[in-house]
């Protein structure tokens, strides 16, 4: 056992996880920033190995494995490339929803095809005015007979144009009634009325963001995810494990750019030393190996606390700020230690541009220390 939330059983599935990315997930890593394109086959092999949602029930095409399973999947996908695990964090914090909130008759189909690699699913909360105020969204969603009628943008989303259905929020209360007034959806993507686009994006290049507009999109009742009104404050608690989630697939872009780094610096020389006997080298790559051990085991012990039912919120917004913002700095630090080389194109300065997305995607550093001063002085003492 290397911690105490790793144990044998999740270290094979760790190595196991390792074997298959570097073989099938990392060959790709570069030209899938150019392309763009998630690669589907990738995605089904990834589903037959059971690498997609262990946690979910077996009912679902899961395992029934703990959150922590799912916690080293993402790792060792994500330090093979982190657009590629963008797969199985959509599919746990979406498989959670459909799974806890879902009317069986529809999220049972759709959770099969998830944990199979034949579905993906996109979630969207964000809208043109604002992401950090969710609660105050605005996208019309209206009861018309036995059907939910859906109008208005949804826009930075990931996988917008790649995915097959999306977890949709929109408001069927007032605008007054803020977190009470929005219910989620399930939406397939080839509806009428939903078109999609594309954009350019810095980083995460083969998920891609993009926006949904919604023009009279109609689905019906049983498509609906909680209860009415309900959508933000009985669905949105699913995000308590996808920050957890994303702080290890960050920090496991950080480790493997440190060992990289690490191995570089002992052979690499400069006034007939290695580099690394210079403490202006090995001093700052000491440092920040130190604070990424640190925050791993923060992001384990999250998930921990989630698979023993315990809260965890506070833990999960603490891995949601500080593990982007920590394998952005680390990479940062990699890439300046291979000196010129670390400018070109290549795998270090992909990594710098894919880990930057996390410290704005899924919530902000500001909003989740928000979250944790909520929980630690109180909602009154923090009101926004
Ligand atoms: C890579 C990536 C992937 C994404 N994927 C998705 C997705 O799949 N689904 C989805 O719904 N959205 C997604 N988003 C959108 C993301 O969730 C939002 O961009 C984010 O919540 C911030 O919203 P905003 O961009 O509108 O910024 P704003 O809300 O306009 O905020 C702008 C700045 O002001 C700060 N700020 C705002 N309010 C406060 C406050 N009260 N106190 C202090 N500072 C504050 C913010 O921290 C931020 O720095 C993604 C974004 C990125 C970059």
């Amino acid at each position: 056992m290397r911690n105490p939330y790793i144990n044998d059983d999740l270290q094979a599935l760790s190595d196991h996880t390792r074997r298959f990315a570097d073989k099938r997930v990392a060959p790709g890593f570069l030209e899938r920033d150019q392309t763009r394109v998630l690669d589907r086959q990738l995605m089904r092999e990834m589903g037959a190995m059971g690498l997609i949602a262990p946690e979910l029930a077996e009912a679902h095409g899961g395992q029934g494995l703990g959150c922590l399973a799912a916690g080293v999947i993402h790792e060792e996908i994500a330090r093979a490339d982190l657009s590629i695990s963008y797969i199985n964090l959509l599919a746990s914090l979406n498989g959670q929803i459909l799974s806890d909130h879902g009317q069986p008759e529809v999220a049972s189909p759709w959770l099969k095809k998830l944990t199979a690699g034949e579905a993906l699913l996109a979630i969207a909360l964000t809208e043109p005015r604002g992401g950090s105020d969710a609660a105050n969204l605005r996208l019309r969603v209206e009861r018309v007979s036995n059907d939910y009628v859906i109008n208005g943008e949804k826009t930075s989303i990931s996988a917008a144009d790649q995915a097959d259905a999306v977890v949709v929020f929109g408001r069927t209360g007032s605008i007054d009634s803020g977190a009470h007034g929005v219910t989620a959806l399930l939406v397939p993507t080839d509806v009428p009325g939903l078109t999609r686009s594309r954009f350019d994006c810095h980083g995460q290049r083969a998920i891609g963001r993009g926006s949904l507009f919604f023009e009279n999109v109609r689905v019906p009742m049983n498509h609906r995810l909680g209860d009415e009104n309900k959508g933000f404050v009985q669905v949105m608690q699913g995000f308590d494990f996808s920050r957890a989630l994303i702080g290890l697939q960050v920090l496991a872009v950080a480790r493997v750019a440190l060992e990289e780094t690490w191995a570089y610096v002992a052979q690499r020389e400069a006034f007939g030393k290695p580099l690394s006997a210079f403490q202006g080298v090995s001093h700052p790559l000491a440092d920040f190996d130190t604070q990424v051990v640190a925050a791993r085991l923060l992001c384990l012990q999250a998930l921990w606390l989630k698979d023993q039912g315990l809260p965890h919120t506070s833990e999960a917004a603490m891995c949601k700020w500080w593990g982007p913002k920590l394998a952005y700095d680390v990479v940062h630090q990699c890439l300046l230690m291979f000196g010129h080389g670390g400018y070109d194109h290549g795998v270090m300065e992909q990594r710098l541009r894919d880990v930057l997305g996390f410290q704005i995607g899924d919530g902000t550093a500001q909003i989740m220390k928000t979250i944790v001063a909520r929980d630690r002085a109180g909602r009154q003492a923090v009101p926004n």
